[in-house]
């Protein structure tokens, strides 16, 4: 692993079976609505309240456990969107608390995100339309009409870097703005692994073969529920042919000219910033 994960919620410990009511005292809380966390304002911001926020906010929706951060649980709290925080406390999108919170917070925010809309998502059985209810032995949803258990949904998708002697491959999506390009991406699909999921989406967007495919490191991307898994692949052969539909234009970029790349938040500025750095021959 070469670079820093930054949404892994890794200080978090899920404990079993999950605690029987929420800690009068001595509980963490984030509070979410479906899309954005509630933050603090001031010199030191943070997502964790120690105050249940059904005692100051309403209403609220839904509790989720989250873990354990050391002693502490934690919890996330979905209240209704456009609920009126207290006055130094407001809504953020988790991609604008980068650089604002520590990266643990970050993480934890979009792992309440992403639970919480599990929990929403699941309250019904998928197989036979019953009411379900939460396990309390591992992190599921189980239905008692049919048996069937539930489990959060993860999405895995591959991104990689391909080199081309002192080049790498960026592509534009026609979503990017202007001059924006990124290293190519795609979710795996059934009965594929991550290797030929490479080899497919290079092949399927810009045209060209991709060979000695090297894991790089991964990273859980919570908009809404994917893992990006990371890799470098070297040219083979092919010219670049772009499908006009992800991809509306790619090419071959040197460190000298690279064009507007993707922020420090997500793996694909890894993989650029990992290939400058390994060579560049003045750092
Ligand atoms: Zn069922």
């Amino acid at each position: 692993m070469v670079h820093s994960a930054k949404f892994s919620a890794d200080s978090l410990v899920f404990k079993f079976p999950v605690p029987d009511e929420i800690p009068v005292s001595g509980a963490l809380f984030v509070i979410v609505t479906k899309c954005s966390v509630a933050v603090t304002n001031g010199d030191k911001p943070t997502i964790f309240s120690k105050t249940n926020p059904a005692d100051v906010v309403c209403p609220v929706l839904r509790v989720q456990y989250l873990g354990h951060r050391n002693a502490t649980a934690c919890y996330a709290v979905e209240i209704a969107a456009g609920t009126t925080l207290p006055a130094d406390w407001q809504h953020s999108g988790i991609r604008e608390l980068f650089g604002r919170v520590p990266d643990e917070e970050m993480a934890i925010a979009a792992l309440a995100i992403q639970i919480m809309d599990f929990h929403r998502t699941t309250q019904f059985c998928g197989q036979c339309g019953a009411k379900t209810r939460q396990l309390r032995t591992e992190r599921a949803k189980f239905c008692s009409d049919c048996n069937q258990i539930t489990y959060p949904r993860l999405s895995p998708a591959i991104i990689v870097l391909v080199e081309k002697e002192d080049q790498i491959l960026l592509a534009r999506s026609p979503r990017f703005p202007p001059d924006f390009h990124s290293v190519i991406s795609g979710f795996v699909e059934p009965g594929e692994n991550c290797e030929d999921a490479v080899k497919r989406e290079v092949r399927e967007e810009v045209g060209i073969a991709v060979k000695n495919i090297r894991y790089f490191g991964s990273e859980p991307w919570p908009f809404p529920h994917s893992l990006m898994i990371g890799f470098v692949a070297d040219y083979d052969r092919g010219e670049i042919t772009i499908d006009n539909n992800e991809i509306i234009s790619a090419g071959w970029f040197s460190r000298d000219n690279l064009p507007q790349i993707p922020s420090p938040i997500s793996i694909s500025r890894a993989l650029i910033d990992c290939w400058v750095e390994r060579r560049n021959p003045f750092t």
